[in-house]
């Protein structure tokens, strides 16, 4: 063996070009390792998806005639770090040659580099042929700028891909954003689509997981396992998507429902983020299924900036600001994560929903992530880097690339307002104009204090309150504080009073 490539588990993509040629000389490494599974508490899910996945492509690769070499979590040889495996690894088969697809997430990529740096072989990294920004265009792009606004990095990738344009590179339909057309509520018409996205049991796979005594959380049940195994599982999705529930992703993509937790989202960020699937077939899918007619433009512009837009533009973030990033707690919240982050147990119904789903699928949409969950966290003061390790944890397309800037600066303005102009901050009534949560809920979403108050309520306020220093002068929120101007001295004071004993008893909410 002259050559030895390595496989991330994210790296599942069987038409990356380094498969075009079947090559006796080289040998792919793909490794199950408790490096990876214990990083920090894993969703039960998302491990078995994981290594499901893995088990799949090396199958894949061995039938087209590629050497492989796997090694299970339960080898006895594993050392259960990357490094040493590979170490071992390179000395058994003699290779002089490593190489290795650049990592998404900076831990892995310094691991990496230093390692074979040390190494004194030959080889080197080679792009994972998977995005359509390179790590450093967006802080190229934003150079010197204090405020990172998606909105112009969508419109340069649209323009640079050639995305939703007219012939003479205006946008179509004459507007580049649709999304003041993509905020209604859901009341049970059109019907959710079915959820046609395959089955697998993987007992064996899970057994085999629980002997090697990894730690996970979450449900790890056959009937709530719904994730893609290999590309064509992910390919059969994206068209499900497609014909059934794009047409309505736009006019519901913010509203939320205790009949139907997926709405008519894509879940296909698994697929994506594991590389299954190329952000540029998904993106062509939908724009065809605008211009065939299937689709209006405004669900498939809304669709399209989440994944050309946002995708991209959070990665950006991500590598401009790594490392440092993953500490920044610019509110300088520290109370911990209520016990029910872990169970669902909570008498918020909207959290015990949006949670509870996060607990049984490994999934939550983004306004459950955003406005329930992440609201939630910041109005009370949560702790962002606990809070970080848990979003990391908890979901099925969580990678820190792509996690760390959604939690730290999209949903907790951790980083003073890089990503997000003001915070993601809402109080009941948001909830119940976007969900049928608060119907059946213990608490009244009418009430700021007492007993049944809303708990959201009194948070919301106090959170502005709290932080006046900071945010009072941003225009964006000027109302908030006109609001709170116009309150009665002895209101405010029963706010702060009913804010502070929720915020010392978060457990019993
Ligand atoms: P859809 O609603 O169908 O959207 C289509 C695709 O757009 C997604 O599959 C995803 O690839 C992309 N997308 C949408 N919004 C974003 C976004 N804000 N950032 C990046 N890509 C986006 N997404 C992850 O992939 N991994 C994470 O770990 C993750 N953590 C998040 C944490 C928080 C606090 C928040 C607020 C959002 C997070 N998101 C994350 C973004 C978003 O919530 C998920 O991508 C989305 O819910 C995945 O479900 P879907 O595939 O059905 O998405």
């Amino acid at each position: 063996m002259k050559t030895v490539r390595l496989l991330l588990g994210d790296q599942l993509n069987p038409l990356h070009p380094w498969f075009d040629r079947v090559d006796p000389e080289v040998l792919y490494v793909l490794m199950e390792i408790r490096q990876e599974t214990d990083y920090v508490l894993h969703h039960a899910q998302k491990i078995l998806a994981i290594f499901a996945g893995m088990r799949a492509l090396a199958e894949h690769l061995r039938s087209a005639g590629h050497q492989v070499r796997y090694i299970p979590i339960d080898a006895p040889n594993n050392r259960q770090n990357l490094t040493e495996n590979l170490d071992a690894l390179l000395t058994e088969t003699q290779a002089g040659c490593f190489e290795w697809q650049a990592p998404d997430e900076y831990r892995l990529d310094a691991q990496l580099d230093a390692w074979f740096a040390g190494s004194g072989f030959d080889g080197g990294k080679t792009s994972s042929m998977h995005f359509l920004a390179n790590r450093f265009e967006a802080r190229n792009m934003f150079a010197g700028k204090k405020q990172w606004r998606m909105e112009n990095f969508y419109r340069h990738m649209r323009r640079k891909h050639g995305v939703l344009l007219e012939p003479e590179g205006s946008p179509a339909g004459g507007q580049w954003n649709f999304d003041a057309e993509n905020r209604k509520p859901w009341r049970g018409q059109p019907p959710e689509p079915l959820d046609r996205r395959p089955l697998h049991d993987h007992t064996l796979l899970w057994q085999t997981i629980c002997d090697a005594g990894v730690p996970s959380f979450g449900s790890h049940s056959a009937a709530a396992f719904r994730w893609p195994l290999n590309r064509s599982e992910a390919l059969d999705m994206l068209k499900t998507f497609i014909d059934e529930a794009l047409p309505h992703f736009g006019d519901y993509q913010d509203a939320m429902s205790t009949n139907a937790a997926r709405l008519f989202h894509s879940l296909l960020s698994f697929a994506l983020n594991v590389k299954m699937l190329h952000p540029q077939e998904v993106i062509a899918a939908a724009e065809t299924a605008w211009r065939s007619g299937a689709a209006p433009l405004a669900a498939v512009e809304g669709f399209i900036r989440q994944i050309l837009g946002w995708r991209e533009y959070i990665r950006g973030v991500y590598w401009a600001h790594m490392p440092g990033y993953e500490n920044s707690n610019a509110l300088e919240h520290t109370l911990p994560l209520p016990e029910w982050f872990w169970t669902g147990k909570t008498d918020m119904r909207c959290l015990q929903e949006s949670i509870g789903n996060s607990l049984e699928h490994a999934h939550a949409h983004h306004i459950q992530r955003l406005m329930v969950i992440g609201n939630f966290a910041l109005l009370a003061g949560l702790d962002p880097q606990a809070l970080h390790r848990w979003y990391l944890g908890i979901y099925i397309d969580a990678f820190e690339w792509v996690e760390l800037p959604n939690t730290l600066g999209m949903s907790q303005f951790a980083d003073g307002g890089l990503l997000a102009s003001k915070p993601y901050a809402a109080s009941a009534a948001y909830m119940h104009r976007m969900s049928d949560y608060c119907r059946g809920c213990r608490y009244k979403r009418n009430r700021r204090t007492g007993p049944d108050a809303c708990p959201y309520n009194a948070l919301y306020w106090d959170f502005h309150l709290r932080h006046a220093d900071r945010l009072s002068r941003n225009p964006r929120i000027g109302m908030v504080y006109r609001n709170l101007a116009a309150m009665d001295a002895s209101e405010i004071e029963n706010i702060r009073r009913h804010a502070a004993d929720l915020r010392a008893h978060l457990d019993v909410l």
